[in-house]
């Protein structure tokens, strides 16, 4: 729905937090994840995402968020899913000049990361080109296993360190 996509993006800041605490929360999940099977939870926590992001970003369930890097617009509503924009035919009021009536995914973006921590910065950080293969896969999922791996095999090496103290 265009008008919560919008709502989403004039509350960046929010969806930032939230997101956040989200994350922090997936990743110490990481070993339930594991013990339970990724592959198990893949169907219910992606159909559960979908629906959330449905609500509120209008998401296309790429498989790979980038709303952390695009001021909480989905790039994927712009109709040529431009990930680095926008594209050279946006018009002079801000709208797109495929569907003139929408209004660029990538002015939104703008307008969002400025509300965001550090979101200006975020934005500079080239994404590469969309991996079709991971359509429709719960990206939550994905950086649950990402960063709770990293999280796991630095307190592995802390805990090594700390042993080989004398
Ligand atoms: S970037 Fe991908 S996963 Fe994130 S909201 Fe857009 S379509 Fe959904």
């Amino acid at each position: 729905m265009v008008r919560m996509r919008l709502w989403a993006v004039r509350h960046a800041r929010a969806m930032q937090v939230l997101y956040n605490s989200l994350e922090w929360v997936l990743v110490r999940l990481h070993p339930l994840f594991e013990r339970i099977g990724y592959q198990r939870l893949e169907k219910p926590v992606a159909a559960f995402e979908r629906w959330v992001k449905g609500l509120l970003f209008d998401c296309k369930m790429c498989g790979q968020c980038a709303l952390s890097s695009t001021g909480m617009s989905c790039s994927m509503n712009c109709p040529k899913t431009i990930r680095n924009g926008p594209c050279g035919g946006v018009r002079a009021n801000g709208n797109c000049e495929v569907k003139p009536d929408m209004r660029c995914v990538w002015v939104e973006a703008f307008a969002g990361s400025q509300r965001m921590k550090g979101g200006v910065e975020a934005m500079r950080v080239i994404q590469i080109a969309v991996d079709r293969r991971l359509e429709g896969r719960s990206s939550w999922l994905a950086v649950a296993k990402e960063k709770g791996a990293a999280l796991k095999a630095a307190g592995t090496q802390q805990q090594l360190g700390a042993g080989g103290k004398p």
